[in-house]
């Protein structure tokens, strides 16, 4: 095949903000480019969909500023493609429509590059779906058009037509307009569009921090400048938008603008970020700890040998990372399931349980409510009596399960894997605490509240102290570890899994 089948650059659409509103097309280029080149406006969260190995580089940090900068962006890209790197131009939106991406595609075409276009969903139509706004409409409009609202209407050359815009017969999408509002309002209404007509202004439609104010026409510049909307925005012009709910659907969202931080580690924060955004939430991620295999093999590999040889009646796991961790290590050593055959399994509740069906193995014991270490020696104790008990653990935890049990078995524990703070005190997160705008902080477990309660400093503190940061725990336990670090808990979950401390987060929010 020629190089033309195999593209180089993709001038790619990250669409309006909402990482499900991506294409899966983007997705997969992303996927397994070399250097991801993105707009200021790209929101960072599009950015978890390329590979951890690939550049990625934003517009800003290239020389010079807004339009000389385009020079440096297309040299990049060509340089880029020549050296042999798959390069994923990335932009707002769709990144034909005021992307600039036309000329980025003619410089790629003049220079022989080859390239392909990735739509996204673009700003407009997030408006139309996240605020209800019906952009077409039987009864209210036939038509709708994509405007600038970037040229002053007195510049020379200047293509817009405010005569046609005005009789437009449908729903005018003003994008780049914010700055110029009075201007474009006021050619509106020289041209004959009526003052009273419906209109809005939305800012980052589509996300947890959209916000939305209407207006008739003539008084949406008072309506913008009360509310303290600044640009970026988009104008939406026209009888459709009356037509929408008092709050869409996605104002309904019960977490819908909340600002809530994930603390998880950061190959398991996925589930719990993608559960907390479908809410409406804004969810930033500091990983505090991590996970990796032991320091020391040796422990473990002979516990896997005693399993073998059938020398351990119960194996006990305490988490969804033990699980993995016995199981791969299990995997590196050129052994399989058979080695288990004769073990039975418990499991601290229905997550660590899950992950070991991953495996095909099916649990024998569980706890049916109580998903602590408590609950698991309530329910192992009319089992193990008398047994050879296998505690796969991390580096670091409660002796409770150990103690508890061991009045009755013969108990041993292994550590499977290690967990090892990694709180990174330069951090923007931090400064999100330290200045206010995260209100609800996720701790998933007792060893995760301290790391991270290591690092906050006096205004941090102080935030908490004032219930501006609300501290949310998965388990008692936890809520215990932060107690004891005198900090208040606001809410606890009552299941402890991450559903859980989520069904409690929006009690808690609904109770604010
Ligand atoms: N290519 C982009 C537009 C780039 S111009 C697209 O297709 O959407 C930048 C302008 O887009 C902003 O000034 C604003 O008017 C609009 N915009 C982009 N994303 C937006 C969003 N999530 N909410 C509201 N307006 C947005």
């Amino acid at each position: 095949m020629s190089d033309l089948h195999h593209p180089r650059v993709f001038l790619v659409g990250a669409g309006p903000g909402h990482p499900g509103l991506l294409t899966l097309r983007a997705a997969e280029v992303l996927g397994r480019a070399d250097l991801v080149l993105y707009d200021q406006l790209v929101p960072e969260r599009i950015l978890d969909f390329a590979s951890p190995l690939a550049e990625k580089m934003c517009v800003r940090d290239l020389p010079g500023t807004h339009p000389d900068k385009y020079p440096h962006i297309h040299n990049l890209l060509i340089d880029s493609a020549r050296a042999g790197k798959t390069v994923v131009r990335l932009k707002g939106g769709d990144p034909l429509i005021f992307g600039r991406g036309g000329e980025e595609a003619e410089r790629l075409r003049e220079a022989g590059v080859s390239y392909e276009v990735v739509p996204g969903v673009t700003a407009a139509l997030a408006a139309g779906a996240f605020l209800e706004v019906p952009l077409t409409h039987r009864r209210f409009s036939s038509a709708l058009a994509l405007v600038t609202g970037h040229e002053l209407p007195s510049k020379p050359g200047n293509k817009l037509d405010w005569q046609a815009l005005a009789a437009f017969p449908g729903t005018l999408a003003i994008y780049m307009g914010i700055a110029r509002l009075p201007i474009i309002v006021s050619e509106l209404l020289k041209n004959g569009k009526p003052g009273n007509t419906p209109a809005a202004i939305v800012e980052r439609a589509s996300t947890g921090e959209q916000r939305v104010v209407y207006g008739p026409l003539a008084e949406l510049e008072a309506v913008r400048r009360h509310a303290g909307l600044e640009a970026p925005g988009l104008i939406l012009v026209g009888d459709c938008v009356a037509q929408r709910p008092e709050r869409s659907w996605w104002e309904k969202r019960p977490l819908y603008g909340q600002r809530v931080l994930v603390t998880r580690p950061a190959h398991q924060a996925g589930d719990m970020v993608h559960k907390l955004e479908e809410l409406g939430a804004v969810v930033f991620k500091l990983p505090t700890v991590e996970v990796r295999e032991p320091a020391d093999l040796g422990p473990l590999d002979r516990a896997l040998d005693r399993l073998r040889e059938k020398q351990i009646d119960w194996l006990v796991f305490t988490s969804v990372n033990g699980v993995h961790a016995l199981l791969r290590r299990l995997e590196a050593r050129g052994r399989d399931l058979r080695d288990l055959g004769g073990v039975k399994l418990a499991t601290i509740g229905p997550k660590t349980a899950d992950a070991l069906r991953e495996y095909h193995l099916r649990p024998d014991l569980v706890p049916e409510r109580t998903f602590s270490s408590e609950g698991l020696v309530e329910a192992m104790k009319p089992h193990v009596a008398g047994q050879r008990v296998l505690l796969a653990r991390a580096n670091r935890g409660r002796e409770l399960l150990k103690d508890e049990l061991a009045r009755i078995a013969n108990v041993e524990q292994v550590t499977v894997y290690d967990q090892v703070d990694v709180v990174d005190p330069s951090s923007k997160v931090l400064d999100h605490l330290r200045r206010g705008e995260i209100r609800y902080v996720t701790l998933t477990s007792s060893n995760i509240a301290r790391a991270l309660i290591a690092t906050f400093d006096d205004t941090i503190r102080g935030r908490v102290e004032r219930g501006e940061i609300e501290l949310v725990a998965i388990s008692p336990e936890t809520g215990r570890a932060v107690r004891e670090l005198g900090f208040r808990v606001a809410a606890e979950a009552e299941e402890f899994t991450t559903d859980g401390l989520i069904a409690s987060l929006v009690k808690q929010v609904q109770s604010a």
